[in-house]
């Protein structure tokens, strides 16, 4: 693996396909699991074992966040001031800039993400958004409110920004280092300490973040890594006592399970769902700029993506054209080894995804969607799948549901009325996408669409600068931007008479 990180992509150069087994890391070292249980990672591309990974008990869990809490006491880390935990973080950012080949390897390996996504996109996202978060860490402050005179005397109230204790974080498989970054930045910028439970089909990159940190200069104990289970591993940490906040990007469903434990327990909760995407093309739109972001909105890394705009509502008169485009699209993509460059669609996660899908695009046929290419699984080793394009109606479940694969639902429409209020039948609310020249159409949507973020003339991708998150079933808070930092923090108002 060593030598793939300086090995460029081009070469032809791939990594082993074994690695060391991976233990738990707590306290700043590494450790297996009590009662010593690990399970597999294997490779998406071809079913093949990986290596061995702890899988953290209860008891691991209750280490760790026992070592995140003595680290947030005593280790100094909230103490140290913004600046210098900012250096800190600014040196991580450097040091995942420096392995960002081996980063964006571990992560194809193990998840199928395509090697050049990682290269030129997650891993290059990463490290912005620890540096944005490095830049923040004293810029972090609060407020000063003259108040008028009582009985007298003069007064004065100001807050303080506080950090909130030990953070625990459950992240998904689908965009790991990436969305990992999103809540690791800015809590440790703001002074907290970190339990984080990575998925289990994608542990590694975050183990590797783990030493990026310590080499960074982190204390140990600030920062600590689960793997394991979502259902025992994950249930012991979203369960522990002892965090002030629980940070979850996941499934809807599981998002459902945490939220209702969590109220019971007065902390602080951040949800990042799901979402079943619309994308508008109006009958103004630019269609030759419109198609690759539209094609990308859904067959990005296979169309796992939260982001994924897999409801296309397309306007009559130009609905038989995109329909056709995105077809041809769809069957010019190569599926094969995510490491190859020719390469443009890499494998699903794992067997028991790849068998949903392969559900989902049974059940579009029996539901009567018009299916326009593509609709099966991939005859080859790994789990592939290939692009699919229906042509569907608002009430069919494909059209509907989070698929989380590579399958678009085009929904022609008539009316540019009704179709904002289509987009917003849904009980998700994460993101839509808006095609049109028209400034006036893009504003109404922007302003009449019940999601978090809108896209206009193009499909985009989160930023670090500004906030990122879902209404309705698509969750609670905003991650990324000033909110997401202030999120890992309390305000607390002190009130002053003199
Ligand atoms: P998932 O909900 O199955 O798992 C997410 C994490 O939760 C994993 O680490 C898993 O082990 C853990 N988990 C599972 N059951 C648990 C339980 N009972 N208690 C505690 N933890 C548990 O989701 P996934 O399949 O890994 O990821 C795909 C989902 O994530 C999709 O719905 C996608 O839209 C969503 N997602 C959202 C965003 C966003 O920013 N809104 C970003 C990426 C992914």
């Amino acid at each position: 693996m060593s030598d793939y990180t300086t090995t460029a992509h081009a070469d032809g150069a791939r990594p082993p396909t074994t690695l060391p087994p991976r233990d738990l890391w707590i306290g700043g070292r590494w450790r297996a699991a009590r009662g010593g249980a690990t399970y597999r990672s294997e490779n998406p591309a071809t079913g093949e074992f990986i290596c061995d990974v702890a899988e953290a008990a209860p008891a691991d869990v209750d280490d760790a966040v026992r070592a995140a809490q003595d680290a947030f006491d005593n280790s100094g880390w909230k103490e140290m001031g913004g600046a210098e935990r900012g250096r800190i973080l600014f040196r991580a950012a450097d040091l995942i800039e420096e392995q960002t080949r081996y980063l964006s390897a571990l992560e194809t390996l193990e998840v199928g993400k395509l090697y050049k996504d990682g290269v030129f996109g997650d891993i290059p996202a990463t490290l912005a958004t620890f540096r944005y978060y490095a830049g923040y860490a004293d810029k972090l402050h609060g407020s000063t409110v003259a108040l008028p005179d009582y009985a007298g005397r003069h007064r004065l109230n100001y807050t303080l920004r506080e950090p909130l204790g030990v953070v625990g974080a459950i992240t998904p498989w689908n965009n790991p280092i990436v969305v990992a970054g999103w809540k690791v930045a800015p809590a440790l910028a703001a002074g907290n300490t970190v339990v984080i439970k990575p998925p289990e089909d994608a542990a590694l990159s975050i183990l590797r973040l783990a030493e990026i940190l310590a080499e960074a200069g982190v204390p140990d104990g600030v920062f600590n890594v689960v793997p394991g289970r979502g259902e025992t591993t994950g249930a012991a940490l979203a369960g522990h006592p002892g965090l002030a906040k629980l940070s979850f990007t996941g499934s809807p469903e599981v998002g459902a399970l945490l939220g209702s434990h969590a109220g019971g327990r007065f902390r602080k909760l951040t949800l990042e769902l799901g979402g079943k995407n619309p994308q508008i093309v109006f009958p103004d739109a630019d269609l030759d700029r419109a198609l690759p972001f539209v094609a990308v909105g859904n067959f990005l890394h296979q169309g796992q993506v939260c982001a994924a705009g897999t409801r296309v509502y397309v306007h009559d008169s130009l609905a038989e054209e995109l329909t056709t485009r995105l077809a041809a699209h769809a069957e010019s993509l190569t599926l094969g080894d995510p490491f190859d460059a020719e390469v443009s669609m890499g494998p699903v996660i794992n067997r028991q995804q790849h068998d949903r899908i392969g559900g989902y695009l049974g059940l579009g046929v029996t539901e009567g969607a018009r299916l326009v290419t593509g609709g099966a699984l991939a005859e080859r080793t790994g789990y592939f799948v290939e692009p699919t394009v229906f042509v569907g109606r608002q009430e069919h479940r494909i059209a509907r549901e989070e698929i989380f694969g590579p399958v678009a639902t085009i929904i022609p429409f008539s009316d540019t009325d009704e179709v904002l209020a289509l987009a917003n039948d849904s009980h998700f609310g994460l993101n839509a996408i808006v095609y049109t020249e028209d400034l006036h159409t893009a504003q109404t949507a922007a302003r009449e669409l019940r999601v978090g973020n809108v896209w206009i003339n193009a499909f985009g991708i989160p930023d670090m600068t500004t906030p990122w998150g879902g209404q309705g079933g698509s969750g609670i808070g905003r991650e990324l931007g000033p909110a997401g930092i202030e999120a890992y923090t309390e305000e607390k108002t002190v009130q002053m008479m003199f």
